[in-house]
């Protein structure tokens, strides 16, 4: 399958990880917003949020919660942004599910 988050779960292609259980791995964007932009990738291949089965669907809100709060430990940012785009027309350039968490700093002129 030609799907780049599939390669980088096989090892294929490398990346930053910060993060892995059974279900989930989380590693660094590789065109941040902020330094620290994670991504929660489910380890199973679904096209995004709509088609993820509650197993996933239902962890992966603790994961992220647990992550935000050692990221925002980590990198002393102010606050994170959660975002999923579903499908082309909401940005999603990624065809495997994922969810960003988006370090953010006051007065930091960007909108979500
Ligand atoms: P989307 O718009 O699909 O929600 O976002 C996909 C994200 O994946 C983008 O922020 C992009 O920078 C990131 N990305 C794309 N290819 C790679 C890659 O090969 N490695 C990493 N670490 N991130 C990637
Ligand atoms: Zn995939």
């Amino acid at each position: 399958m030609d799907c780049i988050f599939c390669k980088i779960l096989a090892g294929e292609i490398p990346c930053s990880k910060v993060y892995e259980d059974t279900l989930f791995i989380a590693f660094l964007d590789i065109n941040p917003v902020h330094k620290g932009h994670i991504l929660v990738v489910p380890k199973r291949h679904f096209v995004n949020m709509l088609d993820t089965p509650d197993l996933e669907a239902e962890a992966i809100y603790k994961v992220t919660r647990d992550l935000s709060k050692a990221l925002i430990e980590a990198t002393g940012c102010d606050g994170v942004n959660l975002v999923q785009n579903n499908n082309a027309a909401a940005g999603q350039e990624v065809f495997h599910s994922h969810l960003h968490i988006i370090p953010r700093y006051e007065n930091d002129g960007l909108k979500f």
